[in-house]
């Protein structure tokens, strides 16, 4: 048996290691897997040319765990190594460059987990680390390399009789979970859930037919995980039933995606990858499932926020470089050429294919639309480039399921739409309901109301104000309907200034609140309401912004409202008429019924209205 020691500017690698890698102990079995795969790749490659001594044979990597012993086990049947290959690969090189690592990074812990120190992680959870292997060289012979974390190795001859790697970690006392078949499967499944080589992991029962047809139970080699995953597939040899398969198989209890984007580079950089479109009904809980990012299909991170746009992130799938550095602080990655590349390439990508669906299936555009909506709202918000692609397939909808793009709708409202200052204003609503006599006056008048009821539209909003110059939105409440879209012709009141300044007094007596309601006198057409309450759009923007983006100043700021008084309402003429008790109810009366309209009056004052209600009746 032969003893060494490894060179003294290394002595300190173990603690050094341990205490790093505190955070991120589970990586270590991707590490050895990973091992695993390259050494079986490059048997096949060598059996492939002809030049293996032999037969390939089966090349299923095993892992198992031996609870007695304390023992976690992965065996290959790739390459293995020589003697000299041990002391090479594993004794020089893989120390020199840990040690090269660690004092590149020592500070910079988040990205140690990331990496993962190959082999050596492996002391992170055992006390002991053994590798019998043997090569696939003629005549080598096996051997056998013992650590027990400390800089003194011993290697000598093994009987092993199999081509290949098997490594034997004696799991530590901290580290016990990992001798625990659950934990093992639970790690298995994220980090090697599809790699390319089979990786078995004890066995499975399954049914099958004897030769007379009978069923019967056997047990057989439990392999967990996919080597040919949909993204290393080409386009044409998947079916929609596959990009789905494969979706269900990534998350199992989601619905179903609404398409997906299957991504494929070779210049300047690899990347494939199918990004899918979940179906998010409008909300924003759509990150459970993130993007999962692969290298050569070993699982890194769902932490993907560098590589792909922000707004991206609410994707789903899969994405799979080898070109993208993890090696690296998150910071220089944002900055790295080529990750900016990938970013800029995935947004084009995503935009091509929004445009096709809009172009050749619009109809099943438009119905997808309340789930797509969100990622193209968020998209043209947070991505200039994004913005220009977009205009051309955006789509705004009306109350009643309509769908127009910019142009459409522009097209659509310019004539009964466009006020006396040249400016085309588009009407939405937030709530059907709680506005619908608002949207009934504006439909009396000609005018179409959009559907604006998410999160984010008032930004959309905002923004879409921006880029089209005379475009503008007001809610359907934001004014009295004659001054929601303002033309030439002025109404002129049939009311006495003295008296209009009698039912003024009335209406702000009666509220007593002057902050939050401000009276407002108008001469409008005896058909519109008598008194209605509207909300600047301005203000209610605004304020709405403000709370969204959690300033709290704005955001608090009580909603301020005006109540507009129809001067010309026969009405408001019958309230000049009556005094005092009368006069006084009909006033208040009138202030809740506008209330009402606006979804305002409740509680206490709702059954004070009631109650006057009942009263009024009685009087007739
Ligand atoms: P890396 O994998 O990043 O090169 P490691 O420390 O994990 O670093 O491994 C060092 C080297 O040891 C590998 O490059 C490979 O040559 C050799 N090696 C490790 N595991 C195996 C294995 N299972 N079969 C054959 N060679 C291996």
């Amino acid at each position: 048996m032969a003893k060494g020691t490894i060179n003294v500017e290394t002595k300190n690698i173990f603690p050094i290691i341990k205490k790093f890698l505190y955070s991120d102990h589970e990586i270590f079995l991707r590490e050895l897997i990973s091992n695993a795969v390259d050494a079986t790749q490059k048997m096949t490659a060598i059996a492939n040319r002809g030049d293996a001594n032999g037969e390939l044979g089966d090349t299923t990597i095993e892992v198992k765990i031996n609870k007695k012993q304390k023992t976690l086990h992965v065996i290959d049947k790739g390459i293995g190594m020589t003697k000299d290959e041990v002391e090479k690969y594993i004794n020089q090189i893989a120390f020199s460059s840990a040690e090269e690592f660690l004092d590149k990074y020592k500070d910079d812990l988040n990205v140690i987990g990331h990496f993962g120190l190959g082999f050596y992680s492996s002391f992170m959870v055992a006390d002991k680390v053994e590798i019998k292997t043997l090569s696939y060289q003629d005549e080598a012979e096996a051997v056998k390399w013992v650590c027990e974390g400390d800089p003194e190795y011993s290697i000598s001859k093994d009987n092993k009789k199999e081509r290949g790697t098997e490594i034997i970690l004696h799991i530590n006392d901290e580290n016990k979970e990992f001798l625990e078949e659950y934990r093992v499967r639970e790690l298995l499944n994220k980090y090697c859930k599809f790699l390319p080589v089979p990786i078995q992991f004890g066995e499975k029962e399954v049914t099958e037919k004897d030769e007379n047809d009978k069923e019967k139970k056997v047990k057989k080699p439990d392999i967990i995980n996919n080597t040919t995953p949909a993204w290393t597939k080409a386009p044409a040899d998947l079916t929609d039933e596959d990009y789905k398969d494969f979706y269900r198989e990534l998350y199992p209890i989601s619905e179903p995606p609404l398409f997906w984007i299957h991504l494929n580079v070779d210049y300047p950089f690899k990347l494939t990858g199918i990004l899918y479109f979940p179906k998010v009904n409008n909300s924003f809980e759509v990150q459970k499932n993130k993007i999962q990012l692969y290298s050569n299909q070993v699982f890194v991170t769902d932490e993907v926020k560098e590589i792909v746009p922000e707004w991206l992130t609410l994707l789903h799938g899969v994405i799979d470089s080898p070109d993208i550095p993890l090696n690296v602080s998150r910071s220089y990655l944002q900055s790295d050429p080529n990750v900016k590349k990938i970013n800029s390439h995935i947004t084009k990508k995503v935009a091509d294919k929004l445009e096709e669906l809009f172009k050749n299936e619009r109809e099943s555009f438009e119905e997808k639309w309340s789930d797509i909506s969100l990622f193209v709202k968020y998209g043209m918000l947070s991505d200039e480039k994004f913005v220009d692609r977009a205009e051309k397939f955006a789509l705004l909808k009306d109350i009643d399921n309509n769908h127009f793009t910019f142009e459409e709708w522009k097209k659509a409202i310019e004539e009964a739409q466009t006020d006396k200052d040249k400016n085309i204003v588009s009407l939405y609503t937030t709530d059907k309901d709680n506005q619908y006599s608002y949207i009934a006056g504006a439909k009396q008048k000609g005018y179409k109301v959009l559907e604006m009821d998410t999160m984010i539209d008032p930004h959309w909003m905002g923004l879409i104000e921006q880029k089209h110059d005379k475009w503008t939105f007001k809610r359907v409440d934001a004014d009295t309907v004659d001054k929601l879209i303002e033309k030439d012709e002025e109404a002129t009141s049939l009311l006495t200034e003295k008296e209009q300044e009698t039912v003024k007094k009335q209406f702000e007596s009666s509220l007593g609140d002057q902050n939050t309601y401000t009276v407002e006198l108008k001469p409008m057409s005896t058909e519109d309401q008598p008194v209605v309450i509207t909300q600047s759009e301005q203000m209610r923007r605004m304020k709405e912004m403000s709370q969204l983006s959690g300033n709290s100043f704005m955001g608090q700021m009580p909603d301020a409202y005006n109540l507009v008084v129809n001067t010309n309402h026969p009405v408001i003429n019958k309230l000049l008429q009556a005094e005092g008790d009368k006069q006084q109810n009909i006033t208040q009366q009138l202030i809740d019924i506008a209330l009402l309209g606006q979804g305002l009056l409740k509680g206490e004052k709702l059954s004070q209205f009631i109650q006057r209600s009942v009263n009024l009746i009685d009087e007739e």
